[in-house]
């Protein structure tokens, strides 16, 4: 199979590389792209023998970019690009027909219901690469939806699982950054420790499986053994266990619906000893409960919601705002965002203006 990355550069692009490199020759990379890394780039381009490859911190590399994904010849794109910036080449992609191991969530918070719609017109095909998606979409194999009751998702509670406000307001961006089970990008890392993380992936669900928000449902499952669960409407569960290892994931987006072998470590149930599971706190984080409402207030909300986050993250990461700050700004920007119908021209629009509002609330403007 032939398949571009986009992303290459960070945490799921070098995992899937390394799933490359354990395919046997059976994985063939047609294409690269990083944002700014451009010696890393090189570098994987000249392993895997990669001749189109694109920095999209440079001019023109939109276009380019888009190029990379649509070609002839591509059977799957992994989107692993962080951000907003992965919407333009993933509507590309799955305007061409493609399959899509989509790992970017932002995306799909932003217009999910745009890009599953376009997925359904032009015969392409999302395979989600979030880990708790990619299980649920594992677990529902051969199930009619019409058995579905609930959908769960399942989450680590992040470094600062069983803390205070009062805790919270204190922490410093280097325990944020020490997520005590992935080893992720710094953006994902963040909406780990707030929450926010389960709250994307909320909305990622809701897209994804074409399901009710009111069939979605998170726990907190510290050991991250369990990553999702399919509950049926006769009362019993399906849950999908495995090690902690994007791999699984990444892998069986490529290789689906055949499985690769030894992809992972196998789980050894015995050395895991014991599974906990409990509620959400989303008194003490608020990012989650945002999450859920800017959902249920639909239209463009949850693109305001995703590009507040992303500046909130920012400023949070450059030491510039302190922890809690991060929901409040996304709270003030929700509560004023002016109300669109779903459009992609809205999209961009109220995209540029929450980012502009975000970073006046960060105080930076
Ligand atoms: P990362 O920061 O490690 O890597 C991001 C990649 O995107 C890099 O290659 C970078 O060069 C590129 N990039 C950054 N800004 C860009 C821009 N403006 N335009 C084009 N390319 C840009 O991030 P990551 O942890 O690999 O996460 C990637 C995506 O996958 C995120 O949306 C994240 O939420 C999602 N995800 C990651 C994990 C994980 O385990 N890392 C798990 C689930 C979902
Ligand atoms: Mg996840």
């Amino acid at each position: 199979m032939n398949i571009v990355i986009c992303g290459s550069t960070g945490s799921i692009g070098t995992s899937t590389l390394d799933v490359v490199r354990k395919s046997n020759g059976e994985i063939h990379v047609l294409g690269l792209s990083a944002h700014s890394n451009r010696a890393r780039l090189e570098a994987q381009a000249h392993e895997f023998k990669v001749s189109n490859t694109v920095l999209s911190s440079e001019p023109d590399s939109e276009q380019a970019l888009i190029d990379m994904v649509t070609g002839d010849s591509v059977d799957i794109v992994v989107m692993a690009i962080v951000g907003f910036a992965a919407l333009k080449p993933t509507f590309a992609a799955l305007k061409a027909g493609k399959r899509v191991a989509m790992a970017n969530k932002e995306a799909l918070v932003t217009c999910g219901e745009l890009l599953v719609s376009m997925q359904d017109q032009f015969h392409g095909k999302i395979i989600p690469v979030d880990s708790e998606h990619n299980s649920l979409f594992q677990a529902l194999q051969g199930h009619p939806i019409e058995n579905v009751k609930k959908l769960w998702i399942t989450g680590s509670g992040g470094p600062f699982r069983g803390l205070n406000r009062k805790a919270l307001s204190q922490v410093t961006v280097d325990a944020a950054l020490k997520h005590p089970k992935w080893k992720m990008g710094p953006k994902i890392t963040i909406d780990s420790a707030t929450l926010m993380n389960k709250g994307l992936e909320f909305i990622e669900a809701r897209w994804l499986f074409k399901i009710d928000p009111s069939r979605i449902d998170c726990l907190i499952h510290p050991q991250s053994i369990v990553h999702g669960l399919v509950e049926f409407i006769d009362g019993t569960q399906l849950a999908h266990m495995a090690q902690p290892d994007m791999k699984s994931a990444i892998s069986y987006s490529l290789y689906y619906p055949r499985r690769q072998k030894d992809a992972i470590r196998p789980l050894d149930l015995t050395e895991v000893g014991r599974l906990d599971f409990e509620p959400v706190d989303d008194s003490t984080f608020s990012c989650y409960r945002l999450a859920r409402q800017a959902l249920e207030q639909g239209g463009t909300q949850t693109t305001v919601l995703n590009a507040a986050n992303e500046i909130a993250v920012e400023h949070f990461l450059n030491s510039r705002i302190d922890f809690l700050k991060i929901s409040d700004v996304i709270s003030q920007t929700l509560e004023i965002a002016p109300r669109y119908g779903l459009g992609i021209e809205a999209v961009f629009e109220i995209d540029a203006w929450a980012r502009a509002k975000a970073a006046h609330y960060c105080g930076s403007h």
